[in-house]
């Protein structure tokens, strides 16, 4: 039985744990954190339940899919439950457009805040359709073992059909004209934890699957997910060994010979597979002499993914005007992207992002809102400082949301700052990234680190860093990419 060892349970490392030990291999996921999941993370103060990490949840169909490979219904697991309202975008006037679904009540806002809109709403629909469906048949799925699968002319001929020269908010520049609805839309460029002026259009696909397929809560919360995930590897006899922190990986003629842990034990495997995060785990696991194709300096070119300054609220009242999803944006957008990722600073008037999951399930706080407060957050610099003061950012970002009407501190029964370096540390992330690289440059979006080391025979990547990027249902293909491509190597 071949002897797989994987580094980091975190939603990649989990779904390629899980569905190799369903293929009949012995495997053995090592998690250096106490629990499973990763970003994923539950986090508890007091009577407030809060979803760390991924809390909107698309495309349910690829999660659902790990449980298939294992013969499992992922309904007896988890429950997902779709939004009826997806996102309440509140402009910096006060005006609201929600995101829905309902396409008829799309138009309907359409036709108040960008008539013109109106009138392209559906073209839009159908172009991101596209969009999704050319991505998803020559992108998701794929793996780019070697040079040949990057030069296929499918591929290139796919690519050359994504819109991959024109930056997200151009593309929704054509089809709406309101600068607060176009911005609204041009968001999802955080997903993948890029700028919308310079990231490809074709990540409008974003849109898709939101509008179309879309957003989902799992009831019990999120990280009900990775508790699944983890449930159902230990049925299969996957061995999870947490609070197991992997300090070496040692190379032999170009092969994985042993890895290491802190204890100083080590571990033979077969194949190893590293979730933990390709660009910090990468060259801090293997020596320099042994991955002459992926050197610290290539590493050091990569742009990463914004990061996140994340503030856990407990409130003892739940605010009316709050849904499930809720945006605040601040009057310059634009600015805001050239802080995070020209001046690498924090934004002085940020676009806030809140979650308060117990607006759809009160079993996550029954005493109160449990307000998940996000900030886009410039990644860590270099030297790992973090470039704020937290208690002065966090006053200030609950001073901006008390202008707008919503008052948080007169409130607070719990509260909690997460910060990137918190975000490097805990999760192994470089410089603190939520999807590891930035999708800003072309080369980036579509050319991420091949999921197969060209240096070790036996050492492939899951999760944002690699291929196809960033993002919960992401890392979970890249998982069952991984999985797939070693299990036709037996
Ligand atoms: C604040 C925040 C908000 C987010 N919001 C969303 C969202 O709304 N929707 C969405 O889809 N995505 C969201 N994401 C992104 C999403 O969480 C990630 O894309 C995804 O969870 C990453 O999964 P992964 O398997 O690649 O890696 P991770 O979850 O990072 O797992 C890697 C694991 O490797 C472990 N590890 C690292 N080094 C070692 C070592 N040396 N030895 C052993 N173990 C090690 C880590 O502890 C970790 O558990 C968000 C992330 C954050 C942080």
């Amino acid at each position: 039985m071949k002897k797989v060892a994987i580094i980091g349970a975190g939603l990649g490392g989990l779904t390629a744990a899980i569905s190799l030990a369903s293929q009949g291999y012995q495997v053995d996921l090592f998690e250096k954190n106490n629990h499973c999941g990763g970003k994923l993370m539950p986090y508890e103060l007091g009577t407030h339940k809060f979803d760390f990490g991924p809390n909107t949840i698309t495309m349910p169909h690829v999660f659902k899919q790990v449980f298939e490979i294992a013969g499992e219904k992922a309904e007896d697991y988890i429950q997902f439950i779709k939004l009826p309202i997806h996102t309440r975008n509140i402009f910096s006037n006060g005006t609201e457009f929600d995101f829905t679904n309902d396409f008829a009540y799309m138009k309907k806002q359409l036709e108040q805040l960008d008539s013109y809109g109106g009138t392209q709403f559906d073209s839009f629909i159908k172009e991101i359709t596209r969009l999704y469906n050319l991505s998803e048949k020559h992108f998701f799925f794929k793996t780019f073992e070697n040079l040949s699968d990057y030069l296929a002319p499918k591929l290139g001929m796919a690519l050359l059909q994504v819109r991959p020269n024109e930056s997200l908010h151009h593309f929704f520049s054509r089809y709406f004209q309101t600068k607060e609805v176009i911005e609204a839309f041009s968001r999802y460029a955080t997903y993948i934890g890029s700028s919308p002026y310079v990231s490809p259009a074709t990540f409008s696909l974003i849109a898709y699957l939101e509008l179309v397929q879309g957003v989902y809560y799992i009831k019990g919360g999120n990280v009900q997910l990775a508790q699944a995930y983890e449930k159902l590897a230990k049925k299969l006899n996957v061995n999870i060994h947490l609070n197991t922190k992997v300090t070496n990986i040692h190379v032999e003629n170009k092969k994985v010979k042993h890895i290491e842990f802190e204890n100083r034990e080590n571990y033979l495997p077969d194949e190893v597979i590293m979730n933990a995060d390709l660009l910090k785990a990468y060259p801090e696991l293997v020596n320099a002499e042994d991955r002459p194709h992926f050197t610290t300096k290539k590493r050091d070119r990569y742009q990463p993914s914004i990061s996140a300054f994340v503030i856990l609220a407990g409130l003892n009242v739940r605010n009316d005007q709050l849904l499930h999803h809720n945006v605040y944006f601040s009057n310059d957008y634009q600015q805001e992207f050239k802080d995070l990722f020209t001046h690498h600073k924090y934004s002085d008037n940020p676009t806030i992002y809140i979650s308060n999951s117990s607006y759809t399930d009160k079993t996550q706080s029954p005493d109160g809102d449990n307000l998940f407060i996000l900030v886009n957050a410039p990644p860590l610099q270099k030297d790992g400082g973090l470039g704020i003061d937290p208690e002065e950012y966090k006053n200030r970002i609950y001073h901006l949301l008390e202008n707008k009407g919503l008052s948080i501190r007169k409130h607070l029964v719990h509260e909690k700052i997460i910060t990137p370096q918190y975000i490097a540390e805990k999760f192994g992330a470089y410089r603190g990234a939520l999807y590891g690289l930035s999708s800003n440059n072309k080369l980036d979006a579509f050319l991420r680190p091949s999921n197969f080391s060209r240096d070790i025979s036996n050492l492939s990547f899951v999760g944002g860093s690699t291929h196809p990027g960033g993002g919960s249902p992401m890392v979970v293909i890249s998982g069952l990419n991984v999985a797939s491509v070693l299990s036709k190597r037996k």
